[in-house]
């Protein structure tokens, strides 16, 4: 049976810009654009041509893309002709393939914030909706407010969905502007819509308020409409838009969706979500959500030992998906409630081959369950832990000593007689034969302290090159007498790779001096490195 398309519309570039603390440079918008493009996203849009010059420009030449590049932006001004609209021209300028409008469709919004009437409204929308088509462009309508309106007033916002359809508009799309409607709320409102206006010309965009967008998104579509908007990882105002990231997957992989419905995202692609997920946060410079749905590093992880064995056994007994169909991966967490199957299980994802009988791997157990109990997470330490294995079981080269090192903290005068904190460490390093000593300074102890550790390892040098710290964590925990600090540190490599190391000890300086050694030694026997 032939499967029904649904359409895809990101609009992170401008709903998603709408976000606390997010803004975007051009480069940023051209970067996510490609992103969006090359995962088979049917439309993105980018911004919101004539209201900053960031938009402008983006806007100013046309974009080499498959996708449906869409400029944002208001219809014609009430009281004005749609060729007498400055704002207006700079959208019908813009070099885009389709331009969506925004239009109220509540008339409470009518009377109160434009302070004009329904028909001036409804006039507004088919003179846009005709100026953007003679233009040649695809037009897409958002109907601002549209489930609060169809609430108060269903004939007013009918007419408004109406009349941009009957212009000629491409989608009409309801928006749940507040993003407080419910999910059977939707069902039924966009059921009733598709009465009017057919379902294939129909779109949903929902605000996250009720936690519901991906819900309320999923039931539009249940109810007939047939093209999605939101964002990447969630993105927009107050409590973001529906998130495309788990919209996505729910439509690939739940057969009620997959048996009906083909999207622009191929099998292959989908493979690459968790990649553009990353990719967002990394340009946002914000740490990846681990709870993520699909994505997140938790989303396929367990840590009972019971459940382990189950899912060693048979993925599917606590997996709702398979993770690697999004580019994720299963992840037994070791812990002080592991059993062996955890350990085991971990042991065969990175590739330490022991014969399941080795009477070490009980060793190896019960050091992490020491270890545990005075403050260190393995869980949450995939490379410590690792680390740790390989040692237990005789495996790491003792690639280089620090024979000593020194961190200074200062607070001075500087030379324009500000106040100004400096740190700088000195390490002593002892490689082979060779002694090697190296000064960092950082903006913090522990900063400069990996500055230094990492300007001269000798020989290794070559393979710490594209080592980079991306989180530091700091936590204090009252281990028994007295409290002690517990470090994690994320770092990255050149290939993208991520991994987590953990340190403790009374001493902030000492237990983040333990997570960066097996930082760099882990990135050391990853890449191979010998003796
Ligand atoms: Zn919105």
């Amino acid at each position: 049976m032939a499967r029904e398309r649904l359409y895809l519309f990101d609009t992170t570039l401008r709903d998603g810009a709408q976000t606390n603390g997010v803004d975007f440079t051009l480069n940023d918008k051209l970067t996510i654009a490609g992103l969006l493009d090359d995962l088979g996203i049917d439309y993105v849009e980018g911004g919101y041509p004539g209201a900053n010059p960031t938009d402008t420009e983006l806007f100013g030449k046309p974009r080499k893309l498959d996708t449906t590049f869409t400029a944002f932006g208001m219809t014609r001004r009430p009281g004005r002709s749609a060729s007498n609209d400055p704002g207006l021209a700079a959208l019908l300028d813009a070099k885009a393939d389709a331009i969506c409008f925004v239009a109220k469709s509540w008339d409470y919004h009518v009377r109160v914030a434009l302070e004009t009437t329904p028909e001036e409204n409804l006039a507004s929308i088919r003179d846009s909706v005709r100026a953007a088509k003679t233009k040649g462009r695809e037009v897409l309508l958002d109907c601002e407010h549209f489930f609060d309106g169809y609430k108060a007033n269903p004939e007013f916002a009918l007419a408004c969905a109406k009349a941009a359809y009957e212009e000629g508009a491409r989608w009409v799309v309801l928006c749940d502007t507040n993003g407080g409607t419910l999910p059977h709320e939707v069902e039924a409102i966009v059921t009733e819509v598709c009465k009017v206006i057919p379902g294939d010309h129909l779109g949903i965009h929902a605000h996250n308020d009720t936690e519901q967008a991906v819900a309320n998104s999923l039931a539009a579509v249940r109810a007939g409409a047939r093209q999605i908007q939101g964002t990447l990882n969630g993105l927009g105002e107050r409590c973001g838009n529906a998130n495309l990231v788990s919209i996505i997957p729910t439509l690939k992989l739940k057969p009620e969706f997959s048996k009906q419905f083909e999207i622009g995202v191929t099998d292959a692609k989908l493979k690459d979500l968790l990649h553009v997920s990353r990719a967002l946060d990394e340009m946002l410079n914000r740490a990846p959500n681990r709870h993520a749905p699909y994505v997140g590093e938790s989303a396929f992880a367990t840590k009972a030992g019971i459940h382990a064995s189950a899912i060693m056994k048979e993925p599917k007994t606590y997996e709702h998906v398979p993770p690697e169909t999004i580019g994720n991966r299963r992840k037994l967490m070791v812990s002080d409630q592991a059993g062996r199957s955890n350990v085991l299980a971990e042991l065969d994802r990175i590739g330490l081959k022991v014969d399941r009988n080795d009477p070490r791997i009980a060793t190896l157990l019960d050091v992490v369950k020491e270890r545990e109990a005075i403050g260190y997470a393995y869980e949450a330490a995939d490379a410590s832990f690792d680390l740790l294995a390989r040692r237990t079981l005789g495996k790491v080269p003792n690639y280089f000593d620090v024979v000593q090192f020194d961190v200074n903290v200062e607070q001075r005068y500087n030379a324009l007689g500000e106040r100004v904190t400096v740190s700088m460490a000195v390490v002593k390093v002892k490689v082979g034969d060779e002694t090697l000593i190296s000064a960092g300074e950082g903006n913090g102890p522990v900063n400069a302290l990996d500055v230094a550790l990492r300007k001269d390892l000798g020989k290794y040098q070559r393979y710490i090159k594209g080592l980079e710290l991306t989180d530091y964590r700091v936590r204090i925990l009252d281990a028994g007498t007295e409290a002690v600090t517990r470090v994690l540190i994320e770092s990255q490599d050149e290939t993208g790779e991520r991994w987590t190391t953990v340190g403790v000890s009374p001493n902030i300086i000492d237990a983040s001096f333990q997570a960066l050694m097996d930082s760099i030694i882990y990135k050391l026997v990853k890449a191979g490195a010998t003796a």
